[in-house]
């Protein structure tokens, strides 16, 4: 069996360090570049989003490397992610091949239904070592978001701009080629140190823009044309809620245990939108309102045809929170209406 993965971001670092542990033959198709985006917009059904156009497109590149079985999260939500494991397989077959895409649910199974399926992809590996593989998983993931955490804060200020990008990249290098939690922590401690030490412009107090969105193309930066080192190379600090080590710590562990992370952004977006509308819409509603005293503006990244965000967008110019908003339309053809 040889398994291939979707990009997001960097998340193939810590599934790369995972399936390595358990011996899976894990393919990983080339980072999101124009060609994948071209396979993904010529194959897909007209109208879908960007999320699944790039992500086609990986496991079409997945597949001509010789992967044989494709993992693609989906979920039970109300937006039509559930449905695209089953679409993209179809056109894979269509396509001649014959492969499988196993989904992997990020909403109804949690952590138990992702662990089972790492048994199945492991050969029946035993649960220690499953445990143990994808423990340090986590802790790769982990270490790249404090990581960038802090690199967010630092482009906006450097005197060199790019510095603290190509410390970022340098660092995710040495994430991925740790090989025990020792050497994980190294490479956080020297990094962050790294980081702080940038030389910074002396008084200068950058603006704060918030970066809301549905969750691919906030964070994968190809769909949004990078468009947080764009506003780090004009001094702007970028804020974001979203991380995947965030969303793995509530989905996976704490969201079971009866915390809820989102009770509070649901509840701020509550006077202006009453329920969930599928995808990320009632908290980019709710981010808006929230951070409205903290933040100078809000950067809203909708991918082209995705209701949620269409709705979210709507609904942003009429709050009584006066935070100026800029929706960004992620898709093979961008647009940037303000509102
Ligand atoms: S939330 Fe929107 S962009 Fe994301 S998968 Fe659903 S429809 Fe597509």
């Amino acid at each position: 069996m040889r398994v291939g993965i979707p990009h997001m971001g960097n998340i193939y670092i810590p599934f790369k360090s995972l399936f390595e542990q358990l011996d899976v033959d894990l393919v990983i198709p080339p980072v999101n570049n124009q060609r994948t985006l071209s396979l993904g917009v010529k194959y897909s059904p007209e109208g879908l989003c960007i999320p699944f156009k790039l992500t086609l497109g990986n496991l079409i590149e997945a597949a001509e490397m010789g992967a044989d079985t494709l993992l693609m999260p989906g979920g039970s939500g109300i937006c039509r992610l559930g449905y695209y494991a089953k679409n993209q397989e179809q056109i894979l077959h269509d396509l001649g091949y014959d492969t499988e895409v196993v989904q992997i649910g990020v909403s109804e199974r949690k952590l138990f239904g992702l662990l089972k399926i790492i048994k199945r992809l492991s050969n029946n590996a035993p649960w220690p070592k499953i445990i143990s593989a994808f423990r340090f998983g986590l802790a790769k993931l982990n270490t790249m978001d404090r990581i960038e955490r802090v690199v967010q804060k630092v482009r906006a200020v450097e005197q060199i701009k790019g510095t603290a990008n190509r410390l970022f990249t340098k660092a995710i290098s040495a994430i991925d080629k740790a090989d025990d939690y020792a050497a994980l922590k190294k490479v956080q401690i020297d990094y962050i140190d790294q980081l702080n030490q940038v030389t910074t412009e002396p008084d200068f107090q950058p603006l704060i823009v918030g970066i809301t969105g549905e969750f691919y193309v906030v964070l994968e930066p190809f769909s949004n044309l990078d468009v947080e080192i764009e506003l780090g190379k004009l001094g702007v600090e970028v804020r974001r809620t979203l991380f995947v080590s965030e969303w793995t710590k509530f989905s996976w562990f704490l969201n079971p245990l009866g915390v809820d992370e989102k009770d509070r952004i649901h509840k701020a977006a509550l006077p202006y939108l009453k329920r969930d509308i599928g995808g990320d819409g009632w908290e980019s509603v709710g981010e808006k309102v929230l951070h409205a005293e903290e933040y100078d503006g809000l950067v809203h990244l909708a991918p082209f045809t995705c209701m949620p965000e269409i709705i979210a967008q709507n609904i942003m110019p009429s709050t009584k929170e006066n935070l100026p908003v800029l929706t960004i339309l992620c898709d093979e053809q961008l647009a940037n209406p303000v509102c």
